[in-house]
């Protein structure tokens, strides 16, 4: 049998409407599920529901061989029993513990030598040597972030469950440790669920991806590609970036990054190194169609392309462009009207370079 997660479950809060998830996905040593939708959605009700924080009226879920809850024949396993490594949203350390004393909190079981060994080998994993007498309200929000996670993987869970990990800390930060985590749980070799509406830490951090809005699961499948083909309307709108493709850092210069993608140059605004690769996110709304041969502006990209798919959404049309690669662009019905826009036209697609968002992903 395939090493499998099944989430299958309804938790409804009275005088709301119910929060479902139905998916099941392969794991191997260290998958990454991202949980992806706006505030609201029910992402939190179902990570607490995998913790065991959470019981669903109704459902099934699995993780490997192991039910931990299956309401038709009233399977409940304990959140204790669950081994997971569960990091809630805000943090939740024990404020008047030390740094030590929150790490070793999950460790009860083990021996007092063992112990101490665990802290130890733990606080050097995040880096948190000589910080281990430290208050949390002493640390900076990367530092609790870190002490958080080390607190949830000290146990040596099966299952890292992580709640929007990175959103209280400042830009700068946030860069940093989105790396940095991404490569810790790689080195760790642990499966983990983690939830944001971010969608660079999505497709950073994301090996699978589920897209949830009001409570209900809308896709499933690889980051990259539930962003750059959603299944539906309501998908498009809650990932809200229609063009990912995957494209190579080739130049740096005055703080712009050249990319390439299938041949075709970008700029864009980024820090990655030469060499990088990198996924290329532009937003349709970000892009501008103008007849080919006419003046330049002020955006840094013009990119000749021939229109092949004209779609109207509403108000607005979607057109998509091949420039080398599809890109995505959303019009007004009047400018393609103005602009004569068939299939086939020949255009230019303009897009500045603060509208290209280039986000590490694996080589
Ligand atoms: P997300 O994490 O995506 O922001 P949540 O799972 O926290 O979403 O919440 C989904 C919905 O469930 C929201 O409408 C929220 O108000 C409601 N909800 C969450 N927890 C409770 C609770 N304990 N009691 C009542 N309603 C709740
Ligand atoms: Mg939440």
């Amino acid at each position: 049998m395939a090493a499998e997660v099944t989430i299958d479950m309804t938790k409804t809060f009275s005088g709301r409407a119910p929060i479902q998830a139905h998916l099941r996905y392969e794991i191997k040593a260290s998958t990454v599920l991202i949980l992806f939708g706006p505030s609201g959605s029910g992402k939190t009700t179902i990570l607490r529901s995998v913790a065991g924080l959470e019981w669903p009226e109704e459902g099934r879920i699995q993780f490997l061989s192991r039910t931990w809850l299956d309401t038709k024949s009233g399977i409940r396993v304990s959140p204790q029993d669950r081994q997971i490594g569960y990091m809630p949203q805000d943090y939740a350390l024990f404020p008047t513990y030390s740094v030590a004393g929150n790490i070793a909190y999950g460790l009860g079981a083990l021996a007092s030598e063992d112990r101490n060994k665990r802290v130890a080998e733990v606080v050097e994993l995040f880096q948190l040597q000589g910080l281990e007498a430290a208050k949390p309200r002493e640390l900076s929000g990367g530092q609790q972030q870190r002490v958080a996670l080390a607190r949830a993987v000290a146990p040596r869970p099966q299952l890292l469950l992580l709640d929007e990990p990175l959103s209280a800390l400042d830009a700068p930060t946030r860069l940093q440790l989105r790396g940095e985590l991404r490569s810790l749980l790689k080195q760790l070799a642990l499966p983990s669920i983690i939830v944001t509406h971010d969608w660079s830490e999505a497709l950073t951090l994301g090996d699978v991806m589920a897209v949830m809005g009001r409570g209900l699961v809308h896709q499933v499948g690889k980051p990259h590609e539930v962003f750059s083909r959603p299944a539906n309307a309501e998908v498009a709108r809650i990932v809200g970036v229609e063009t990912v493709v995957q494209g190579e850092v080739i130049e740096q210069a005055d703080g712009l990054s050249t990319v390439t993608v299938n041949g075709t140059k970008l700029k864009g605004l980024s820090s990655n190194a030469i060499g990088a690769p990198v996924y290329v996110c532009i937003r349709a709304e970000d892009v501008v169609v103008e007849p080919s041969g006419s003046g330049m502006t002020s955006a840094r990209n013009h990119l000749l392309g021939r229109v092949t798919d004209i779609a109207p959404q509403g108000v607005m049309v979607q057109v998509t462009i091949d420039c080398g690669f599809l890109l995505t662009a959303t019009i007004t019905r009047g400018a393609v009207e103005d602009l004569c826009l068939v299939s086939g036209s020949s255009v230019i697609a303009a897009i500045k370079a603060g509208a290209v968002h280039l986000v590490p992903r694996s080589g």
